[in-house]
């Protein structure tokens, strides 16, 4: 009997191992330009193909210069997160079983398992049991699922069924999100229909947070439907929306409030009374968008669409057909919590997970990073010339250099080029900065401050 994966597996598991042993000591940064990888990938597609275990080398030769290590401990840039052991285990059986997770005859086992996955991912963030939960491929389609739940909500509310009428003809829906909401919520009405323009801002503070007063004057200018986004963790600064507020606001308006999420959610897995106070609130919304690639550490892709009306949920995202076997029963089908119809079983790797962390080791996952971020803030304080703008209240850091917006981007650049850590850069208010967002369970102490060290290094050379 010929056994035609050992031989392949064997390898690519002996790449793997290669590519999670350099991890900690290579360049961060992709080094490889765009020219430099197309003449090593780039051919004619051959007629005959070629030895996959040659297909696989090729690929595994191109990684130390050609990926970015953004599973690396002293990768900063973005919201990015590593993935653990155990769900990195998992994702590579997932890979193996290949189960089309759409319904739940095909795979009973992955739909009992995000099924489960749900339920512990509502206790961990205090959210209604009740509540609609579907594994999507990032906070992106959460926001999305999300929102059509909630599109379709607040229309069934004035007797509008979206799902059987379109929006052709509905009833006009005031949308509200803050100055600050990120950039996927936007899309997210793209897709949805209701397009950009109809968004009404709300001002932020200085922190990036929305201002309640503000979003209780314009509501009270509002009639009809109405749907409000906040937002659980600031792209930027990490700072948390005031729920309490914007939550009592929307429930006495009758507004559905959807909560973004992607990486602030987990703050309410905190063990920390200050870090858990930022979310307070949060079960007063009707929909929450959050990742499980980000902080959870999950391996790309895993976003997760929760809604309180199962109802709405189900309504906004089932799909029937005849040659479908749908269960009549208890049993969950993934196809009416999803846009997806195929799909990916990437609950299990969070079920993995989840289940060897505990609660502890999930707190202690959120708590840890907060403390590296909160350690690299003030190595970079203590530095003259170096100013921290705005205050570190979760994972993310906002750092800028000699009150110079160029003197800041050349920073970036530098720390990018020198390999000890990889961040980026953004603006803040006006102004150029360095964005630090320490997501990965594997960055320790050590890692830290090599990376405070490494950035004053190239800060040093650049100051005038
Ligand atoms: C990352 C992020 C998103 C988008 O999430 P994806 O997983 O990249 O789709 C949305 N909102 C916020 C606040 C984020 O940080």
């Amino acid at each position: 009997m010929t056994r035609p994966y050992d031989a392949l597996l064997a390898r690519a598991h002996a790449h793997a191992l290669d590519y999670l042993h350099a991890l900690p000591d290579r360049h961060v940064g992709a080094t490889a330009t765009r020219d430099e990888l197309l003449a090593a990938l780039r051919t004619p597609l051959s007629p005959q193909g070629e030895a996959p275990e040659a297909v696989i080398d090729l690929l595994a030769a191109q990684v130390p210069r050609g990926a970015s290590a953004c599973n690396s401990p002293r990768y900063f840039g973005f919201v990015i997160g590593g993935a653990t052991p155990v769900s990195l285990a998992a994702d590579w059986l997932v890979s193996t079983w290949d189960q089309n997770a759409g319904i739940y005859v095909i795979s009973p086992l992955v739909a009992v398992a995000e099924e489960v996955a749900g339920e512990w991912l509502l206790d961990l963030f205090g959210l209604p049991q009740e509540s609609g939960v579907g594994f999507v491929t990032g906070c992106q389609m959460a926001n999305v699922t999300c929102l059509a739940a909630a599109r379709h909500g607040v229309l069934r509310r004035v007797g509008w069924d979206v799902e059987a009428d379109g929006l052709q003809g509905a009833p006009r829906i005031n949308v509200v999100a803050s100055a600050e909401s990120h950039i996927t919520i936007d899309v997210a009405l793209r897709y949805l229909g209701l397009g950009t323009k109809c968004i009404q801002r709300v001002e932020s503070d200085a922190q990036g947070r929305m201002r309640p007063d503000a979003l209780r004057a314009l509501l009270a200018t509002l009639d009809g439907p109405t749907i409000v986004c906040a937002q659980a963790g600031n792209v930027n600064t990490g700072a948390f929306d005031p729920l309490r507020e914007i939550g009592a606001a929307c429930n006495a308006h009758g507004a559905w409030l959807h909560i973004d999420g992607a990486f602030g959610l987990w703050a309410r897995a905190s063990a920390d009374p200050a870090t858990r106070a930022l979310i307070d609130g949060v079960e007063l919304a009707d929909s929450w968008a959050t990742d499980a690639h980000k902080w959870l550490n999950v391996p790309y892709d895993c976003g997760v669409a929760m809604v309180k009306s199962r109802d709405d949920h189900r309504a906004a995202m089932t799909s029937a057909a005849a040659y479908l076997i749908q269960t009549q029963g208890v049993e969950r089908d993934a196809v009416d919590w999803v846009p997806d119809f195929s799909r990916r079983a990437r609950g299990v790797p969070v079920y993995a997970n989840l289940r060897a962390l505990g609660r502890d080791g999930t707190a202690r996952l959120i708590d840890d990073l907060c403390a590296r971020a909160r350690r690299m803030a003030d190595g970079l304080a203590s530095e003259p010339g170096v100013r921290i703008l705005a205050d570190v209240v979760l994972n993310q850091v906002l750092v800028r250099f000699g009150e110079d917006d160029d003197l800041t981007r050349r920073v970036v650049v530098g720390v990018q080029e020198e390999g000890t850590c990889w961040l980026g850069g953004t603006s803040w208010q006006g102004k150029a900065a360095m964005r630090i967002s320490v997501s990965n369970w594997a960055t320790t102490e050590d890692d830290a401050a090599r990376s405070v060290a490494a950035i004053l290094k190239v800060w040093r050379q650049l100051r005038p």
